[in-house]
Parts: C-alpha cells; sequence; structure tokens
C-alpha cells in the first residue's frame, strides 16, 4: 500500500489529494498548503467569525482563513494550539519564510480576497497600500454629450476602507 506524505508527515490518501490540489491552486510547495480543517469557529466573534464557502472558512470581509499552529507568527482566535490565520498572509509568509513586519500588509493584486494564489499576491508597505485601494476609489470623471464635465461619480469598490486585515 502507498503512504501518503506531506513533509515527514504521513497523511490520508484524501488529505494528500486535497492538498495537492490546493497547492497547485496557490501555486506553492505542498508543505506550505495552510491547514484548512478544522472545525467551525464558533469562538470566533464579529468580523473574524468564519462562514462555510465552498469547502472554505470565509470571514465576513470575504477573506479565506486557513488552520494553523498557535506557533504562527499570524495567529489568532481558535482554541488551544488550533489557531486562524488569513490564507493570503499564511501563503505569503511561507513564501518568504518570515513573518511580515508591522508596516507590511498582503495586497490581492486582482482584489478578489479569495484568490490566494502566490501570483496575486504582493507585500506593500502600508501607506503604499492605502493609496492604492484609494486610487481604485478614485472619482470617474465623464462628460456629457454637450462636452461639459458629468457629476462626479465613485466606483464602489466590495471591500471597505481602511484596514483590511493584514
Ligand atoms: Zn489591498
Amino acid at each position: 500500500m502507498r503512504e501518503y506524505m506531506i513533509g515527514d508527515k504521513v497523511v490520508s490518501k484524501t488529505t494528500y489529494h486535497k492538498k495537492r490540489r490546493r497547492a497547485e491552486a496557490l501555486g506553492c510547495a505542498i508543505e506550505d498548503v495552510p491547514n484548512m480543517q478544522g472545525r467551525h469557529g464558533n469562538n470566533l466573534r464579529g468580523s473574524a467569525n468564519p462562514r462555510w464557502n465552498s469547502g472554505q472558512l470565509v470571514t465576513s470581509h470575504g477573506y479565506v482563513l486557513a488552520r494553523v499552529s498557535r506557533q504562527h507568527p499570524h495567529s489568532f482566535g481558535g482554541k488551544g494550539d488550533r489557531a486562524y490565520c488569513y490564507e493570503h498572509i499564511a501563503v505569503m509568509v511561507a513564501h518568504m519564510g518570515r513573518p511580515l513586519s508591522a508596516s507590511e500588509v498582503v495586497h490581492h493584486k486582482n482584489q478578489d480576497r479569495t484568490d490566494n494564489r502566490i501570483e496575486n499576491l504582493v507585500v506593500m508597505q502600508c501607506g503604499k497600500h492605502v493609496s492604492e485601494h484609494a486610487k481604485a476609489r478614485a472619482a470617474v470623471r465623464t462628460r456629457n454629450t454637450d462636452g461639459t464635465f458629468a457629476k462626479l461619480r465613485y466606483r464602489t469598490l466590495p471591500w471597505s476602507m481602511p484596514g483590511d486585515p493584514r
């Protein structure tokens, strides 16, 4: 019988294939796939309280949560050693091999918060991040048929500003 290993851990065939698919989707090594297993996080409150969405834990702000060990530098909530981390952060931290500094945020290039493929993620300085989002919210100025400027319209974005989770 074949043994399925992730790192030095023996896992079930189902877990192995689930993780391999997720690794492919995220474009990272199978060892770096954040742990998505676990119960519903009933002990998380407010914006951190996740809901199920196609087998993923998603916060009310639309960010995907990963189950991580309490030892993870960006872990929060959970119980005992089982805690949460935003998946985009877990993916970037695994990729960089170091935690984020206090001034760094992980931004979704295509603005889809559930698209946590490494190529969709970029580390930014806080200030730059805010201005990038502000740019995306910039007023849209159009002209009327007679050439005069139309009333300013603002693009509405699906995220709240500022202070999306790091
Ligand atoms: Zn952003």
